[in-house]
């Protein structure tokens, strides 16, 4: 492994999903869904395959039934005109949206700005871009993490070339407001930054927090590469589809560095997902009510179990502090969880550079069967 990823060795996400295959335990670590998504649309991949749609190299920037229905997506939801053959370009998963994104837009030595804890990949692809990453890390202030703006404002130097941003945010469950977002937004244009808005959580907001698109701020549309993922929206995370949505500039950019990276995504789930985003308002609501229970559920069961909760305003994540059960090392506290109550979760301090700061808070996924999540919680009850 060279130097530059040698820091980075498993991802927390396969080490911990191992650990819960090997011990049996409830994997509440990693996050992916125990329910597939809409059969209408696993029924869509299927027809795909069998009528020979996809089955060979697509098209490189995405099907078109693909990149016109991401478009409407997003003109739909949040008013964003996007061109379809210019604007949209189909990754695979999020995860190479990020990779392909920070690839073909940082410079060996630029530093890119991010809200720390941050999904691990970031810190591995800023890496990998020879970028140097910069953490502004998010405050735990009465019950939720919260951003402080001037911070991010002192975060930026003038080899500043990239906000990375992402909301609603994993894992801490932070949505950010439209006061915190404008102000991103004025920064940018301040100091003349390109953003990475990583949005694959956009329909997963709850309690009237509302998901808004850093896109849609003054001067964003031509600076903004956002990005979504059908494993997240319809929980398909094992098809890896996402996208990207940007100005005609980031999009052949991106694309340049998708092209050496994987060339295509996967042909018959392109024409699956179409179908998907195409799906009624009320799949996307009801997917978000469902979540929502599914966070009540899990937040009380977790309080009463003892921890200190952050309720998540957003994302299927609730981020627990384990000090009130006399516990403050989160690796240790998850390393030894599936022996002590047959349940694994993700210590939070591998999403920071500055890892003391993270170290009490642990990380459980609630997208799961409510009769999977209440047999977690009874488990951890009584573990206190
Ligand atoms: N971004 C965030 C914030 C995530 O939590 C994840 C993982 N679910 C991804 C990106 C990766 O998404 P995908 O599975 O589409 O690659
Ligand atoms: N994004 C998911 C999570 O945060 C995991 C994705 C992965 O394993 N790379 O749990």
């Amino acid at each position: 492994l060279n130097r530059r990823l040698a820091e980075f060795g498993t991802t927390i996400f396969a080490e911990m999903s191992a650990l819960a295959a090997r011990t049996g335990a409830i994997n509440l670590g990693q996050g992916f869904p125990d329910t597939d998504g809409p059969e209408e649309v696993r029924e869509a991949a299927v027809r795909a395959l069998r009528d020979g749609r996809g089955n060979q190299y697509p098209p490189g920037p995405g099907v078109p039934e693909l990149r016109a229905a991401i478009a409407a997506h997003q003109r739909h939801w949040y008013g964003l005109d996007h061109d379809p053959d210019t604007e949209v370009l189909v990754t695979a998963g999020a995860t190479e949206a990020i990779a392909a994104a920070l690839l073909a837009l940082v410079e060996p030595g630029d530093e890119v700005v991010a809200l720390e804890p941050y999904y691990d990949s970031y810190a591995a692809c800023v890496a990998m871009a020879g970028g140097t990453r910069v953490p502004v890390t998010l405050r735990p202030h009465e019950g939720t993490f919260r951003l402080d703006l001037d911070e991010l404002r002192d975060a930026v130097t003038d080899r500043t070339r990239l906000l990375l941003i992402n909301t609603p945010h994993n894992p801490t469950g932070t949505v950010l407001t439209r006061e915190e977002l404008a102000a991103i937004a004025e920064l940018a244009v301040e100091r003349d930054l390109l953003v990475v808005t990583d949005e694959v959580y956009e329909h997963l907001v709850f309690d009237g927090a509302e998901h808004l698109p850093l896109a849609s701020f003054p001067g964003m549309r031509e600076r903004t590469v956002t990005i979504g993922s059908a494993g997240k929206t319809f929980s398909f995370t094992g098809w890896k589809v996402g996208w990207i949505t940007a100005a005609p500039a980031l999009v052949t950019a991106v694309r340049s560095a998708k092209q050496y990276l994987t060339y295509v995504s996967a042909g018959p789930f392109q024409y699956a997902v179409a179908e998907a985003l195409a799906l009624p308002d009320s799949y996307f609501t009801g997917f978000r009510d469902d979540l929502r229970a599914k966070r009540d559920l899990l937040a009380a069961g977790l309080a009463e179990a003892g921890f200190g909760v952050f309720r998540p305003a957003g994302t299927y994540f609730v981020t627990t502090d384990i000090r009130p059960l006399g516990f403050d090392d989160g690796f240790a506290f998850c390393r030894a969880l599936p022996e002590r109550a047959g349940v694994v979760a993700i210590p939070n301090a591998v999403f920071y550079d500055h890892r003391e700061q993270g170290a009490p808070f642990v990380r459980f996924a609630f997208c799961k069967r409510t009769a999977v999540l209440e047999e977690a919680v009874r488990r951890l009850t009584a573990l206190a």
